[in-house]
């Protein structure tokens, strides 16, 4: 890393090391902890990256949560993250520390429209070069790879998922390369997820970021996500603390936070890299040198 973006790296941390505690620090997954790679399967979280995650959710007053559009079983094949809150689905389910993902149990109806799709996705869009992700209560149209050898192509692919995914009863959501087809929000249509278990919400990262606030009591929200789906939880963390777009060839950051973008997953692990060893010193000696940029007194400790 240049001493530029080193610098840039320490003034964030110290922006987030300077909020109200008991801190959240929220985190989207693809495209900002782990690179994005061609093959979606293929995703990881960097290991320095995740121990960092658990060196700042070991401080007393900061806890982490992990914010993906994933389903809790390929989150978990991504980053041993049991530990943390888990917001998985894009918000649909909230899952406490080691709290285990309800068992999905879709109705008939509901089984058949996803796979009416996914069959479609297979016959025509694969072929194609499109990669067919299958979730939980979701399916995945991913056009990276084919958007690089036909842009014209990924985006025809992408638009005839979303009609298909409409005259399914689906609802489709655009992302970096990809059309994500899911069950209609709860609520649009009676009983639309249909699982057993579990708190459903509408599929909205910044409406599940809200909850997930509440819930904890937290003072200070640090959020961070490179998504169209991230803006809504980029919204809440913006009026509670700092909001840091993770910028890539795909999405510039939007007007309002382009302030506050990183250079993608690489340049956040750096923030996060000297947040921990900022909050870390702060920890060591409250009243010394290294503690400036901490929160105020009144703030500090468990609340
Ligand atoms: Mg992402």
């Amino acid at each position: 890393m240049s001493e530029e973006g080193a610098e840039r790296a320490e003034r964030t941390a110290a922006r987030i090391a300077s909020l109200a505690r008991p801190l959240l620090i929220a985190l989207d997954v693809d495209g900002t902890l782990a690179p994005i790679v061609d093959d979606p399967a293929a995703a990881q979280v960097p290991a320095a990256t995740a121990r960092t995650l658990e060196r700042l959710d070991a401080l007393p007053d900061v806890q982490v949560a992990l914010v993906t559009g994933r389903d809790a079983t390929q989150l978990a094949a991504m980053i041993d993250g049991a530990r943390y809150w888990r917001v998985v689905e894009h918000g649909r389910r909230l899952l406490a520390p080691h709290e285990a993902p309800a068992e999905v149990t879709l109705t008939a109806a509901k089984r058949a429209g996803l796979d009416a799709f996914r069959a479609r996705a297979e016959r025509e869009w694969a072929p194609a070069g499109a990669r067919i992700e299958e979730k939980a209560r979701a399916v995945g149209v991913h056009v990276r790879e084919l958007a690089t050898s036909s842009p014209v192509e990924a985006k025809r692919v992408l638009s005839e998922a979303a009609a298909v995914a409409r005259e399914l009863g689906l609802a489709p959501r655009a992302g970096r390369a990809v059309c994500e087809v899911e069950l209609p929000a709860v609520g649009a249509t009676g009983d639309a997820v249909g699982a057993t278990g579990g708190a459903d919400g509408p599929g909205d990262k910044g409406e599940a970021l809200a909850r997930l606030i509440a819930r904890l009591g937290v003072r200070g929200v640090v959020y961070a996500g490179d998504d169209v789906t991230d803006l809504p939880a980029l919204e809440v963390a913006a009026g509670r603390g700092v909001a840091l777009f993770v910028r890539s060839p795909e999405r510039e950051a939007p007007t309002g936070l382009a302030g506050s973008a990183v250079d993608g997953p690489g340049a956040l692990a750096a923030v996060l890299g000297a947040l921990a060893t900022r909050l870390d010193a702060c920890r060591a000696a409250p009243g010394s040198p290294a503690a400036d940029g901490g929160p105020p007194g009144a703030t500090r400790g468990s609340e």
